[in-house]
């Protein structure tokens, strides 16, 4: 007997609790049919044209990602709007879809944990503390060695995959690292944050201008840390692996495929 949605739906309960999930975001399962057969899984950051049809065409059964489809009020889901479109290619091909969100960052082996692990920070632990012990939203840690920013920057460009924006950096090239404040997605939330103000860079995505502006500012009046910039999606990416071997782990009979499309909504820049 093939396992089966509500099965493998349980599994994804236990690795990222819902529960534990912030609480304007709504991951879980967003649709499939708990009777259904699961052999086959997708993951994804995104649930967006390009890899609904890559778990369409690859024949999964799940497509699991990091960010929810249906966030907000959903009144229709008409095939005119694209999100009704690419549920009912689900719906239609009898792939379930699966949202590991806020939840998925804050455990110890989330999305912010993961770049920290694969920098080599020591001593990493939450920016904001959870209710377990080891967990919470973002990390902060010691690198092995001092780093100049910029190389920082460019390991970081090794590290993570290529998107068209690159990375950005707030800071002098040559300024020593040692200790670093991360935080996979969308982090301005955190600037203010104590351990982010005492550490020498912080790094994370979609830093506007004035977030980005303030603290850069109040970094050189009364010190604070540097900022790398960098892809939301391409942060969150490298998460997919760890899940999916976690996954793997737990339920060997089903195949894990991470998608290496490229879901950053970026194509082009122009360098001036
Ligand atoms: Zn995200």
């Amino acid at each position: 007997m093939p396992l089966t949605l509500s099965e493998f739906n349980a599994v994804v309960e236990d690795l990222w609790p819902t529960g534990s999930a912030e609480g304007w975001d709504a991951p879980g399962m967003l649709s499939g049919a708990g009777d259904d057969p699961v052999r086959r899984v997708l993951l994804a950051v995104d649930a967006v044209a390009a890899t609904v049809d890559e778990a369409v065409a690859a024949d999964a059964d799940v497509l699991l990602v990091h960010h929810p489809l249906l966030l907000r009020g959903v009144t229709s889901v008409a095939e005119s709007g694209y999100k009704g479109r690419l549920l009912a290619g689900l719906i239609r091909a009898r792939c379930a879809l699966i949202a590991a969100h806020t939840n998925a960052d804050i455990v110890e082996e989330g999305t912010s944990a993961v770049i920290a692990a694969r920098l080599g920070l020591q001593d990493a632990r939450p920016i904001e503390p959870g209710d377990r012990d080891g967990t919470g939203i973002g990390r902060v840690g010691r690198l092995p060695e001092p780093i100049a920013l910029g190389r920082l920057a460019l390991a970081l460009g090794e590290l993570l995959p290529a998107t068209a924006g690159g990375i950005r950096v707030s800071g002098d090239y040559d300024q020593p690292i040692s200790t670093v404040a991360l935080c996979g997605g969308a982090g301005d939330s955190l600037l203010s944050s104590p351990a982010v103000r005492g550490a020498d860079v912080y790094i994370t995505s979609d830093l506007r201008h004035h977030p980005a502006s303030e603290s850069r500012e109040q970094s050189l009046a009364g010190g604070g840390p540097a900022l790398i910039d960098v892809s939301h999606w391409a942060s969150e990416w490298l998460w997919l692996d760890i899940a999916a071997r976690q996954l793997a782990e737990r339920l060997p009979g089903v195949e894990f495929v991470v998608s290496e499309l490229r879901t950053d909504p970026w194509d082009f820049v122009i360098t001036q």
